[in-house]
């Protein structure tokens, strides 16, 4: 059967960044690169941008791009419709099939063609609800042209009920309240914001480029201004020396702000940044599992939040007696403060365990970050 719709789909493409939050990922959200790389690029544990320079994309080519996203959408709604399914449909998206050529033997171009279209067509599957704008700050965009994109956005894809992106902030702190609100009512929905950690000497340390009390400002702002919030928190980063400020001093600002959730993303050295070179050193000394639950302790035990509290990354690897994770790993985690104590709980048992049950930040450094 002669099918036009397959020739029209590998005239499409769009860019893609490396990274997206893992709630917003798999068949999740569709993505749509607002920005490319990170402004700041500076902070001493992060390597997902390093060595590539932050572009600001002009709004015509962000809208570019949404076109094309929606081309392939509609082209693949069309093969539906005349196959009888999107199940039909998943038997074309093979590299055979549409290039004649294995997955491995793919030029860039047709590599770049081909996950496109996987991502549509994933993404459509599962009802097409949410977007995803990455790379690092998209809010450093200027505000009119960030409404624009999601203006464009919301008339591209009406089934569309999230729009999420990452932000840094100190752009939150210093942006003023009604543009947060128009870019709010222009369709953003949900902001994940790095906090790391609330404590100042290790904001200094890790070279975050923002204050405690700018971390508080951008998170009281984002949640007046109507975003659900996502905060994320670094256990083990202030290491040896600095962990009991840490944990104190990060309950204390998420209390201030008083987020939608807080998702603990543990430190892990990642090859090619400063922290990574200083604990090859010796000069950052890493926390052990104990250690760690500890810290975790004692900022759960500080916390007086009605946020939910996430453990949603493999790289929170504390176990249970039975080998499986000691918290679950879902987007939703645990209801606070309904369900503090057992958070502190599971804490407890995690440190019942010999130590050697959990996996330490050493093993994990060796293992991929997805
Ligand atoms: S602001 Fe975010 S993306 Fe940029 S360097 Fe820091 S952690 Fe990495």
């Amino acid at each position: 059967m002669v099918l036009p719709e397959v020739e029209e789909l590998k005239k499409y493409t769009f860019d893609l960044g490396p990274i997206r939050p893992p709630s917003e990922g798999g068949s999740a959200s569709l993505l749509i690169r607002a920005t490319s790389n990170c402004p700041w690029n500076l902070c001493t544990f992060c390597s997902s941008y390093k060595g590539k320079r932050f572009v600001y994309r002009s709004v015509e080519e962000v809208k570019k791009d949404i076109d094309s996203a929606k081309a392939i959408a509609d082209l693949l709604k069309a093969l539906s419709n005349k196959l009888g399914g999107m199940d039909w449909v998943a038997r074309i998206i093979d590299p055979l099939f549409l290039y004649g050529k294995e997955f491995e033997e793919l030029s860039p171009d047709e590599m770049r063609n081909y996950e496109n279209i996987a991502l549509v067509y994933r993404w459509l599957a599962a009802g097409a609800r949410a977007v995803f704008l990455q790379d690092a700050n998209t809010l450093i965009m200027r505000t009119n042209e960030l409404t624009e994109v999601l203006q464009h956005i919301r008339r591209s894809f009406p089934t569309v009920l999230r729009i999420t992106s990452y932000a840094r902030a100190k752009t939150l702190a210093h942006k003023p309240l009604e543009d947060l609100i128009k870019i709010r009512q222009a369709g953003l929905t949900r902001l994940h914001v790095g906090l790391e950690s609330g404590d100042d000497e290790v904001l200094t340390y890790i070279k975050k480029g923002v204050s405690s009390e700018e971390q508080i400002e951008a998170g009281q702002r984002s949640k007046k201004a109507g975003f659900e919030l996502s905060e994320y928190w670094m256990p083990g980063v202030g290491g040896r020396r600095l962990w009991e400020q840490h944990a104190k001093n990060t309950a204390r600002v998420l209390n201030e702000i008083n987020p939608d959730y807080i998702r603990s993303r543990p430190f892990t050295p990642r090859p090619n940044t400063p922290l990574y070179e200083a604990y090859l050193k010796g000069g950052f000394e890493l926390t052990t599992p104990h250690e760690r639950l500890r810290e975790l302790k004692l900022m759960v035990s500080e916390l007086n939040v009605t946020s939910r509290v996430c453990f949603d990354h493999f790289m929170n690897s504390w176990r249970r007696a039975d080998g499986a994770f000691l918290f679950k790993q879902d987007y939703e985690g645990y209801r606070f403060p309904e369900e503090k104590a057992l958070v502190l709980g599971l804490i407890e048992e995690g440190l019942r365990l010999d130590e050697s049950t959990h996996i330490s930040a050493e093993t994990l450094a060796k293992m991929p970050y997805i």
